[in-house]
């Protein structure tokens, strides 16, 4: 099979890429083993939350010209290609709020209060209970849904002026669930919250908060992984104006943001291949010719240009071994800030070296192989080297306005 752009990997990186030539009128498809770390996002994207000292970012567009210059914002410019990632997310009808010129605060799954670039509709933050002159909050858990951590967040928000009680509601579907062999998570509860049964859980939250008693509602984003319609209608049929707030683990804003992105992509004409591998591929001088898949046997996905948008340690894309890190698929260089030990370090929270670990590329974001770059493969997302998502806060980011710097030079070629 041959397209004009095969790309390794279905994460947030490889989706913007992928809609992004596929709007070019380009013919793409997706390879992706399995749930990225969109399944997980909390609702909330990064641009820039942290400086290298963990100072919280006030403009990441200001910010990001203070960066070490071998961040890959600071190498490409990239950075600049924001306000396009936030407008096809729009287009995929992802409502998000936020800016490059100003982080907002969104609220963690622990309840802090921690700085973001843009933020899915309904998902609470300060700046939205602020702007709406919130003064009181209810703060609504379920019963027996421990994921939640109502008083970290009503001490957050006592910080920000806003008082807060805490209360809980459950349903006979909600109890029920207590009771047989499915865990308590969100996107577990997020299955059965559907239809009636939710129905009567916003019976059960405007029983408990009757209208009047708070400004505001915040619920645990526990409504939409299989219909994002049901998260706005729950937030309709509240009597008292309620906000979502986002949950550790699997996360069902993330699975909303994931569904509308892939459904966006297939409908422009793009192709994934779900739950398959790419294990190999075959060079050509400095040219990928093809790539081999664990499902597609003897049979190869060609194409003119390639995307690895596989992602880092956490989707097994980097793997690292007792005394190198390696990318198993190509055979890519790696781009690594020191040897172990020293890739390690001792303190747990502070930043680790390691997550500055990457492919290596050329400053177009070709990989580099055996020392010199693929003319026809690219860098995306959390494969690049150079910047550490989690300390930073600037995955999301990192991974949207890489893959379109990738699109818009693949177009321009
Ligand atoms: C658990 C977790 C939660 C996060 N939460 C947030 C958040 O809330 N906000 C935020 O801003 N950032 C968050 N991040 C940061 C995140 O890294 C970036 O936001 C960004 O989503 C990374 O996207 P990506 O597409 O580069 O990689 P990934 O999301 O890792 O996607 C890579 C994809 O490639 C696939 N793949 C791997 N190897 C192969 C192969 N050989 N062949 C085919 N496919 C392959 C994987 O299965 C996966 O689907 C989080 C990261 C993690 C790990």
């Amino acid at each position: 099979m041959k397209f004009d752009i095969v790309i390794i990997g279905g994460g947030l990186a490889g989706l913007t890429a992928g809609i992004s030539l596929e709007e070019k009128g380009l013919s793409t498809a997706i390879v992706s083993t399995g749930h990225s770390s969109l399944h997980f996002n909390t609702g909330s994207f990064g641009l820039l939350g942290y400086d290298a000292d963990r100072k919280p970012v006030a403009s990441p567009a200001d910010a990001i010209s203070r960066l070490a210059n071998n961040h890959p914002y600071v190498r490409t410019g990239m950075a600049s290609l924001a306000p396009q990632a936030a407008q096809l997310l729009a287009d995929a009808g992802i409502t998000m709020a936020g800016s490059e010129a100003h982080n907002h605060l969104r609220i963690s799954p622990t309840g802090i209060a921690a700085p973001a670039w843009l933020t899915l509709e309904g998902m609470a933050t300060v700046e939205n209970l602020r702007q709406q002159g919130v003064k009181r909050a209810a703060i609504v858990g379920i019963d027996g849904y421990l994921d939640f951590l109502p008083r970290f967040i009503a001490s957050t928000l006592e910080k920000a002026g806003i008082a807060a009680t805490v209360k809980s509601v459950t349903t006979d579907a909600l109890r029920l669930m207590r009771k047989n062999e499915s865990e308590m998570r969100a996107a577990n509860i997020s299955r059965i919250l559907i239809g009636d049964r939710l129905d009567r859980l916003a019976e059960a939250i405007n029983a408990a908060v009757k209208p009047g008693e708070a400004d505001v509602i915040l619920f645990p984003a526990v409504v939409g992984s299989e219909n994002p319609d049901e998260y706005a209608r729950l937030r309709r049929m509240s009597a008292t104006p309620l906000y979502y707030c986002a949950t550790p683990g699997a996360s069902v804003p993330g699975m909303i943001i994931g569904r509308q992105l892939t459904s966006r992509y297939t409908r422009l004409g793009g192709m994934i291949f779900k739950g398959d591998s790419v294990v190999a591929g075959q060079f050509d001088g400095d040219r990928l010719t093809e790539v081999k898949t664990q499902n597609l046997g003897s049979d190869s996905l060609r194409a003119d240009n390639f995307i690895f948008a596989a992602g880092s340690f956490f989707s097994h894309a980097l793997e690292a071994l007792p005394d190198r890190i390696v990318e198993p698929a190509l055979g890519l260089d790696i781009d690594s800030p020191a040897d172990r030990p020293e890739l390690f370090g001792k303190d747990l929270f502070e930043p680790q070296p390691f997550m500055k670990a990457g492919i290596a590329t050329d400053p177009a974001l070709h990989a580099m192989r055996g020392g010199r770059p693929v003319a026809n493969l690219y860098v995306a997302g959390a494969a690049l080297a150079g910047a550490d998502s989690l300390s930073e806060a600037s995955g999301s980011g990192v991974a949207m306005t890489s893959a379109l710097f990738i699109s818009n030079a693949i177009a321009h070629k």
